[in-house]
């Protein structure tokens, strides 16, 4: 019997298990009144290790169900990040190829990351930056008509569909459907926009806020500084009700603090979502708030910011 598109998705989710991630409670780091809560969902819990597990599950398996991409193809995309070692633990399991351009200064750890599952790497001009990996991306693809799935995480709404197909719900039942406010950063946009959309339907009194650095030049690695970034194509600027900025100075202290006072080695984009959920939480009263740790502080551990005093 032919396999509908239903059960092939549902067989794809069953083999990747990606979400279901647990909400950490970590009140107890702020200054805040006893009817107010702030909830982090730990994305590390994901099989590939970063909330990008569930962009990345939710683009190829919708790729699988339109015949787009299937066992034995190429998917290829511009990243040197998460998405990319989501795109690699993925293509290993279901059994399709992964090409990435990355640009030439992807620290040792990662590149090694990435050969290990088996991705093919093709470096781009450093001082390019993504902007060249994705021309390469592009030339690739001009190039070899019909050859490559280009998933596109930037432009695809798979992604921020991957988030209200999961996190939200995820987020809406762990707490009970008692959020009041969902506070996160934006990176492609996809986590804000899927979770804060669902949530939103749900109740449309849910206050959801965007994170972003203090300016362009920083170091909270995945997420942007919107007025100065190339703006993703998913991203939909009406949504937040406000827009918080954090330094990257005031993260990383925060990394160094829940390492040795909760045995929590936070990456420092989850740092700064969880330093924007704990002073909103110190100005409220009688609230939920949840924010999302999208990676482990163990994937930057050869940076210098753990030793500062
Ligand atoms: N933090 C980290 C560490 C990330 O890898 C990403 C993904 N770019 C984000 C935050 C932001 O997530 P999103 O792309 O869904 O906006």
């Amino acid at each position: 019997m032919p396999e509908t598109n239903s059960n092939l998705s549902l067989n794809l989710q069953h083999k990747l298990s990606v979400g279901n991630t647990p909400l950490l409670d970590l009140s107890d780091l702020g200054e805040l009144s006893k009817t107010v809560k702030v909830l982090a969902k730990a994305e590390w819990a994901n099989p590939g290790g970063s909330v990008k597990d569930r962009a990345a599950a939710g683009m190829v398996i919708h790729a699988f169900e339109n015949g787009n991409l299937a066992e034995g193809g190429t998917l290829i995309d511009a990243t040197s990040g998460n998405t990319g070692i989501a795109y690699a633990w993925i293509g290993a399991r279901l059994g399709f190829k992964v090409v990435l351009c990355v640009p030439d200064s992807v620290n040792a750890e990662r590149r090694r990351i990435l050969q290990l599952l088996n991705a093919e790497l093709i470096f781009t001009d450093p001082l390019e930056s993504t902007d060249g990996a994705i021309c390469e991306v592009r030339r690739l693809i001009e190039a070899n008509p019909g050859v490559y799935f280009y998933s596109d995480q930037y432009n695809n709404p798979e992604n921020y569909r991957a988030h209200y197909a999961t996190t939200g719900p995820e987020v809406w039942q762990q707490t009970n459907e008692s959020i009041t406010h969902f506070i996160t950063g934006l990176g492609t946009t996809g986590t804000f926009r899927g979770t804060s959309t669902f949530l939103k339907e749900k109740n449309a009194d849910i206050q959801v806020i965007a994170v972003q650095p203090d300016g362009p030049l920083h170091g909270l690695e995945g997420i942007k500084h919107m007025e100065t970034a190339i703006v993703p194509g998913i991203h939909d600027p009406k949504l937040a009700d406000a827009t918080v900025e954090i330094r990257t100075e005031d993260a990383q202290a925060l990394c160094r603090r829940t390492a040795k006072e909760r045995g929590l080695l936070l990456g420092p984009s989850g740092a700064a979502n969880l330093l924007a959920a704990l002073r909103l939480g110190e100005t409220l009263s009688n609230a939920t708030i949840v924010t999302v740790l999208p990676d482990s502080g163990e994937h930057y551990l050869g940076d210098n910011f753990w030793d500062e005093a």
